[in-house]
């Protein structure tokens, strides 16, 4: 049994379970169609490129540089997911990597078990705030502290916007479902990415990377490489590690959009488990004098 801290109230759970039954119910009154399948896959793409390209990569991270303005948008295509505000997201995103898998870690499924890593820490009235020590870089921009404290304020306008451009389709395949959709990918990066999966560097962590992961959430199933170094805007650290956001950003790029995408430096890619387990035996070889 969980803390009182840590033990969603009924408050907090309405609007999480309410969302998922209008998506389900929505999206079976309105019925099937190949503009419902468009609506989703649609909203789905262009909201996990900005969870992915710009929560992760670019607020949490700081992979790569953009303007206020770019960045604003990025922040409000993401705020369409809602997942809650974007200096929020990002801060509790930062304590993930500075405890990885330690008792402090916000969502570890290691310490707390999966659906806790899944989604109960959400729900957590303790994880509720914003801490913005963590987040300074960012909250000193008051557009972006307006929009944390108004998330659910952004995700409903989104659902007008989108209800006003394509009706009832629109809304329960494009907003809500999508919504429900990307949740539940996003969320499993949290959970079963530091389950299910190779692992690539002996991080200290049990950080995986995960192909199925990776195609479903555009990139961040690599999540082994990206606990590994995480100042690359590329989490796929290898040609064959499928990593759209990382293809979506370098056209970005192109286009003077984004700048200073950081990669993977080759010492750093190279230094795999392999050499790992080398510098080991080496090391009980000649142990040090
Ligand atoms: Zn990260
Ligand atoms: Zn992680």
């Amino acid at each position: 049994m969980y803390p009182t801290s840590d033990r969603p109230g009924w408050r907090d759970n309405f609007p999480f379970w309410t969302v998922h039954a209008v998506a389900i119910v929505g999206a079976i009154i309105v019925g099937w169609s190949w503009a419902a399948l468009g609506w989703l896959v649609g909203s789905y793409l262009v909201r996990m490129f900005a969870i992915t390209g710009g929560y992760h990569r670019y607020f949490a991270h700081r992979t790569y540089k953009t303007g206020r303005v770019f960045q604003l948008i990025l922040a409000l295509l993401a705020m369409s997911s809602a997942q809650q505000g974007v200096l929020w997201w990002a801060a509790h995103h930062r304590n993930h990597h500075k405890f990885s898998d330690e008792p402090e870690d916000t969502h570890s499924p290691v310490q707390r078990g999966f659906w806790w890593s899944h989604f109960l820490w959400i729900l957590a009235p303790r994880n509720r705030a914003t801490d913005l020590e963590k987040i300074k870089d960012f909250a000193k921009y008051p557009e972006l502290r307006w929009l944390d404290r108004h998330d659910l304020l952004i995700a409903v306008a989104w659902g007008f916007v989108i209800y006003f451009i394509g009706g009832s389709t629109a809304l329960f395949y494009g907003h809500f479902l999508s919504i429900v959709v990307a949740w539940h990918i996003t969320f499993c990066i949290n959970s079963l990415a530091h389950v299910w999966g190779g692992r690539r560097y002996a991080t200290n962590d049990e950080s995986r990377n995960n192909a199925v992961l990776a195609v479903l959430t555009l990139g961040e199933g690599w999540h082994n490489n990206h606990h590994h170094y995480q100042r690359s805007a590329r989490q796929g650290f290898y040609w064959w590690e499928i990593d759209v956001t990382f293809y979506v950003l370098k056209v970005l790029e192109k286009l003077r959009i984004v700048s200073d995408v950081q990669g993977v430096p080759r010492h750093v890619r190279d230094d795999d488990v392999s050499n790992e387990r080398a510098r080991l035996t080496a090391a009980v070889a000649a142990p040090p004098s």
